[in-house]
């Protein structure tokens, strides 16, 4: 794949995630000029745009990038705005006709709404249902019907991409549709996080503001808190959600809760905050089968225009399993690749010429590194610890763990284990894989933990 292939292939999917408008006015006229050691150099046409695209799209460029050829690790930005006019002329790169597939995307960052942070795209009508996630689905109805006194907090857990975010927040704009008057919020938790240290830093000048805090939240009908795990670990954080938890939670108001794993597998949790979600409905999302992953594309494709046939859709659908985001990017790279000038016929042959790069792509191999930090990462327990010797209660597990990964992942040797691992015997080594490997089988939380981190360790 040459350059301009690479970037015609990163804009496909970098324009699933900002805006038409955004896409146009920041992304039409770049190029990429240059790849050496796994940097890619993006020629820009002046330092506004060089400035907008660091600043706020860098993620989302790395990203794509690094997904097409998992060797690019860095992006730098260029001005040179001779070059791109002069590529332009050549390659007629970005005409108007080139956008029209971005012209279909009319799910932007710019309709979220600003008082409830909703985005009014996720809805239940262009949520598909199957066996992966109709309890949650039948659980998140049930909530918009029974607000506040059915499922309260409604836990939905699951892994990357498979369509959590979606189905929380059609809540919220299913119950603000039946019902103005309501006051929903979504946040991230990392949102939320950062609201209460800014009100506590600001709070100890100005104590009003802590109390406005308290009053903003605990005001609210229908509190919706996307990724909740990223508040393992955080005292003060926990502390405050606590107590707007149960401010709200006590006066009959809903709570829904999403989390990339289950509330007793998120290790820094406070126990009562625990309890108090297990005292809910809890529901999960797993991996959509085949059918379902079927409907998602045909759907999709058809809110942007495109109708494809189904040994198409039956093609993607069989390449990409795990991640529903990673459907639409294949689905976007498509229509984004101008293969067929009337959004219909497709052929079979030149889609699989044009997917080949994503399909074909080998899963990314793991390293020694990459398990002890997953693994340290997931158990919110520091890397150096679990190197050591301490014995510790909360480090002999995840410890455990990272000598059954390097075993059964690296095909690592005992005696390397023990060695590398706080200098132990191969013995100690022998029996922590042993241990794991039995637990795994009658323990199906621990199973799913070790899942979970594999999946941290070869999903990007
Ligand atoms: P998560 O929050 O679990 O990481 P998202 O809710 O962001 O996942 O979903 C990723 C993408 O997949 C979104 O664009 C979403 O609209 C889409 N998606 C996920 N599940 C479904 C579904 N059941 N039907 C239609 N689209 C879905
Ligand atoms: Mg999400």
């Amino acid at each position: 794949m040459d350059l301009h292939e690479l970037w015609k292939a990163a804009l496909g999917e970098i324009g699933l995630q900002v805006s038409k408008a955004n896409y146009k006015t920041w992304l039409t006229n770049t190029s990429i000029v240059d790849k050496k050691n796994g940097i890619i150099t993006i020629a820009v046409p002046n330092s506004f745009t060089k400035e907008w695209l660091e600043n706020k799209y860098h993620k989302f460029i790395l990203r794509s990038l690094h997904n097409i050829e998992s060797e690019i690790k860095e992006v730098t930005y260029q001005i040179k705005p001779n070059y791109i006019k002069e590529e332009l002329k050549d390659k007629k790169q970005f005409k108007e006709d080139d956008l029209s597939a971005h012209k279909q995307l009319d799910f932007t960052e710019l309709n979220v709404d600003t008082e409830t942070n909703l985005n009014p795209r996720y809805t239940f009508d262009n949520f598909i249902v199957g066996p992966s996630n109709e309890l949650a689905h039948a659980a998140a109805s049930a909530v918009v019907k029974n607000l506040g006194n059915k499922y309260n907090p409604l836990f939905i857990y699951g892994g990357v991409g498979l369509g959590k975010t979606h189905l929380i927040q059609a809540i919220g704009n299913a119950v603000k549709k039946e019902n103005r008057n309501k006051k929903i919020k979504y946040v991230t938790s990392e949102r939320f996080t950062s609201e209460v240290i800014t009100t506590l830093r600001s709070g100890s000048l100005r104590p009003n503001d802590i109390d406005d805090f308290k009053k903003r939240w605990r005001e609210i009908d229908l509190l919706i808190i996307d990724d909740i795990q990223f508040l393992s670990g955080k005292e003060k954080t926990q502390d405050e959600f606590f107590h707007t938890f149960n401010a709200l939670y006590d006066a009959g108001k809903q709570i829904i809760i999403s989390s990339d794993r289950p509330p007793k597998s998120i290790q820094t949790l406070e126990e009562r905050l625990r309890s108090r979600f297990e005292g809910g409905m809890i529901a999960d999302i797993s991996y959509p089968d085949l059918e379902t992953r079927i409907t998602i594309l045909k759907t999709k494709a058809n809110e942007k225009g495109f109708d494809f046939s189904y040994d198409i859709l039956e093609y993607i659908a069989s390449n990409i399993k795990k991640n529903i985001r990673e459907l639409e990017g294949a689905l976007n790279r498509l229509i984004a690749s101008n293969l067929s000038t009337n959004k219909k016929d497709f052929n079979l042959t030149e889609v699989k010429k044009a997917l080949n790069i994503i399909v074909n792509t080998p899963k990314k191999s793991t390293t020694f590194k990459n398990i002890i930090k997953a693994v340290a990462e997931f158990y919110d327990v520091s890397e150096k610890e679990l190197l050591e010797r301490s014995r510790k209660k909360e480090i002999v597990k995840p410890r455990q763990i990272i000598m059954y990964l390097l075993r059964e992942e690296l095909k690592n040797s005992f005696p390397f284990i023990g060695l590398k691992i706080g200098g132990r015997d191969h013995t100690t080594a022998i029996h922590a894989c042993d241990k794991i490997k039995k637990e795994i089988e009658s323990d199906q939380n621990l199973n799913d933990e070790i899942n979970m981190i594999k999946e941290k360790l070869y999903l990007v």
